[in-house]
């Protein structure tokens, strides 16, 4: 029964990283629930910066943590350090030594256990009941006056007016400690969520052995953020209906905690890659290039001056087929440079001389005035009658001959994207490979 002047307690969630690594891709995920379980609840998301370890936290991991929770499209409302309350955490531990709850020993405070069963609403799980209490004693503040975690957090929960802990299941051993202190404390417990853990392809946990782990490798892979976030959404829920492609903006609206699965959630790198080419497929062009001109720009991959209306062209002739952006190093290098060689396995193509065909063809080609795709496809296919070939007898060595490979995009689009000079440049180039070969 409500009484008068009750209110619903507004929802407050947090994310707690330690910034002792890059951000993980399962913290990513924590992270991405606990923000779409704050919006849709129109609660408050705080980021919470574990940073007590003063040895392994590093300014650099902290930085690139708020830069990818930025990136992937969440905002915080509140941030705080626990290295800026050590203070109020000894405080505390004073006065749980007051009350006779905690003791000093060997230069460290220690939390007594006083046992009563302990069993939460998991909003996940159900209910769990824990059988297994924990040791009569732990340590809350540790010999170099720095908090031990699970004092720390549940200080800060609790004062921060934390409604919901929504965190990996690998913390689930620790809830009860923290319920014990929550009670000590006189605090008010909040409710907990636990998510199932992301597992490696051929199970177990996600580690380096595994591969990228952190969104940055993914980030500096070529992933979208979007298509990330899309698939981070899908380790662990879905939004039914077999639906696989959901914007965050969507998700807002269907999310709840409680359909989030119970069982492990196994990564799949090929899942990871569909997304992301349906986000490449899918975006518009202008702002994908924009993405890719970034991207390129990195290494120094884009030559200087590589105009934004070429590189639109590159990117429409290659969206359909790749997976990342990093496809492109490899695959659009010829759109970029021209000292490339023909790779190794195009022997067989090029096997045949056809430099008279060849020569036939850059005549014709040089006729064309609106060098596009339809008008290089008829005069293309005009040349190989003349000759008395077949249109692909021709179209192997001068995919070869302008790109370098054996596959890749449409013939006649890539010809229309390199432009007239590239193209007879390359073919002239053909020719003298044939003559040097018969030298
Ligand atoms: N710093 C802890 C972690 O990164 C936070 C755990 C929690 O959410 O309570 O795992």
């Amino acid at each position: 029964m409500r009484h008068a002047g009750d209110r619903e307690k507004m929802v407050k969630i947090r994310f707690a990283p330690s910034p002792t690594g890059f951000l993980h891709i399962g913290g990513a995920r924590t992270c991405l629930f606990n923000w779409l379980y704050a919006q849709k609840m129109n609660g408050k998301f705080v980021l919470r910066i574990e940073d007590t370890d003063l040895e392994r936290s590093k300014k650099e991991y902290l930085e690139e943590i708020l830069e990818s929770v930025k990136w992937l499209g969440m905002d915080w409302d509140e941030i705080t350090y626990q290295s800026q309350r050590f203070d109020l955490y000894r405080e505390y531990a004073q006065k749980l030594i007051k009350e006779n709850k905690a003791y000093k020993k060997e230069g460290a405070i220690f939390f007594k256990y006083e046992f009563t069963e302990v069993s939460i609403n998991d909003l996940i799980r159900g209910e769990i009941v824990f059988k297994e209490l924990p040791k009569e004693e732990e340590v809350i503040i540790k010999g170099d006056n720095t908090p031990a975690y699970n004092f720390s957090c549940c200080i800060d929960d609790a004062l921060s007016q934390i409604t919901h802990v929504i965190r990996g299941e690998d913390h689930i051993s620790n809830t009860p400690k923290q319920i014990l202190m929550y009670k000590a404390l006189g605090f008010e417990i909040p409710q907990f969520a636990h998510l199932p853990l992301i597992l490696a392809p051929g199970g177990g946990r996600l580690s380096k052995r595994f591969g990228a782990t952190s969104v940055r490798e993914y980030k500096e892979e070529g992933y979208l953020s979007e298509a990330i976030v899309n698939y981070l959404l899908l380790l662990g829920w879905s939004p039914g209906n077999n639906q696989e492609i959901i914007a965050l903006k969507e998700a807002k609206e269907v999310f709840d905690i409680k359909d989030v699965h119970k069982t492990g959630a196994a990564f799949s790198l090929d899942k990871l890659d569909w997304v992301n080419s349906e986000y490449i497929k899918n975006k518009e062009i202008g702002e994908l290039t924009s993405l890719v001109k970034n991207y390129l720009k990195k290494d120094d991959f884009l030559p200087l001056g590589t105009k934004t209306d070429y590189l639109e062209k590159v990117v429409g002739l290659f969206k359909e087929r790749i997976t990342k952006f990093s496809d492109l190093i490899s695959w659009a290098h010829f759109c970029f440079y021209n000292d490339f060689k023909y790779s190794d396995d195009t022997g067989d193509i090029l096997k045949k001389d056809l430099s008279k065909e060849t020569r036939v063809l850059i005549e014709r080609m040089s006729a064309i005035d609106e060098f596009n795709k339809e008008a290089i496809e008829k005069e293309f296919r005009a040349a190989a009658t003349n000759c008395g070939l077949k249109a692909r007898d021709l179209v192997h060595p001068v995919r070869v001959a302008l790109t370098g490979r054996r596959i890749g995009p449409g013939l006649f689009e890539t010809m229309e994207v390199l432009g007239k000079e590239r193209v007879l440049e390359r073919l002239e180039r053909l020719i003298n490979h044939w003559k040097k070969e018969e030298g």
